[in-house]
């Protein structure tokens, strides 16, 4: 607001619109579902959640939903907070050699007597939707292809769509991702790296955030922290991607960014909600469907 009362005249930032691309990007993973379906092969996608969290089985119900609208055949299955490792490792098993399952996603976090890494490592890397595995980091890192975490990925595919409508690329850019979780942050620096732009990752322990943040032509902000990048941190100009989902008591939903503030700023920012969150789901459908033609080996021919 203050740029506006110093009659700095800024314009706002354009709004990456995350409802409309994930539209697009459903569309798309709608087209390939049905190319296979008639084909004779169904998709198909195993959640399991575990326990009660009413956040969590919120997103299980949302990506199982979207993924039935595009006619991926979904199983659903909902484990007690008690599930020991053995019994959800067996339910991995059983999944892992089922061959009309082409995804499996494990809602986390799950119980504390349960490994995360011991069951993201359980999983078919072929099967390993949610991109985690090892195997997938690997190729990742390696510049390869292979199963892509569905936000980060999804990120990729917002940049990409306003690269194309505004002459925009991360080639060369100063990007500087906020958080190194497996989830986020090290698979979406990967990502921008592989893109040719030059990332800086920042954690808990990097001092002087804002002064790396005021660098950054791309920042990507995936720390979990409600409105820790203030406004004035923004370079002017930069594209900035808001990552964070908190729920306030009122029940609604802010990001990691004062987007209020950045928007004056920026040149692009997603706003929370109808940012990011819609583009998880859509890729989440796409690798899906992709994890379904690779490991059926279908052919365009
Ligand atoms: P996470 O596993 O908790 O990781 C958070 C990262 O942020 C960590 O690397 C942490 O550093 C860093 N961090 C925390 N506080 C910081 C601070 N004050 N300064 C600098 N770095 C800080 O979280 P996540 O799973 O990556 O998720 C991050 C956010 O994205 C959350 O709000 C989550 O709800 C949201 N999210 C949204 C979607 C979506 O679809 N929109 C999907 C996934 C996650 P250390 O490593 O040093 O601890």
């Amino acid at each position: 607001m203050s740029d506006i009362d110093m009659g700095a005249a800024r314009m706002a930032a354009t709004v990456l619109d995350g409802k409309a691309m994930a539209a697009m990007l459903r569309a798309e993973a709608q087209r390939d579902a049905k190319e296979l379906i008639a084909k004779g092969i169904t998709p198909g996608l195993a959640v399991a959640l575990v326990g009660e969290d009413p956040a969590s089985a919120v997103y299980v119900r949302n990506k199982v939903k979207a993924c039935e609208e595009l006619g991926i055949v979904s199983t659903m299955q909902t484990l007690p907070a008690t599930t020991s490792e053995t019994e959800l490792l067996a339910l991995i098993d059983r999944w892992n050699a089922d061959p009309s399952i082409d995804g499996i996603l494990v809602q986390l976090p799950v119980p504390k007597q349960i490994r995360t890494n011991a069951l993201i490592d359980r999983i078919d890397p072929a099967k390993d939707v949610d991109g985690f595995h090892p195997h997938n980091l690997g190729l990742l890192a390696a510049g390869r292809a292979g199963l892509v975490a569905c936000t980060p990925a999804g990120v990729m595919k917002m940049l990409a769509i306003y690269g194309k409508a505004y002459g925009w690329t991360p080639a060369g850019k100063r990007a500087v991702v906020l958080g190194r979780s497996i989830t986020v942050g090290k698979p979406m620096a990967m990502l921008l790296t592989n893109a040719d732009a030059t990332v800086t990752i920042c954690h808990s322990r990097t001092p002087d955030l804002a002064g790396h943040v005021a660098q950054a032509d791309l920042l990507i902000a995936a720390v979990g922290q409600r409105h820790l990048v203030q406004g004035g941190w923004i370079k002017p100009g930069a594209v900035v991607i808001d990552v964070g989902i908190h729920r306030g008591d009122d029940g609604k939903l802010t990001g990691d960014v004062d987007y209020e503030a950045a928007r004056w700023r920026a040149a692009a920012i997603t706003p929370v909600p109808g940012g990011v969150g819609p583009m998880t789901i859509a890729q989440l459908m796409r690798n899906t469907v992709d994890a379904c033609t690779q490991r059926r080996a279908v052919t365009n021919a």
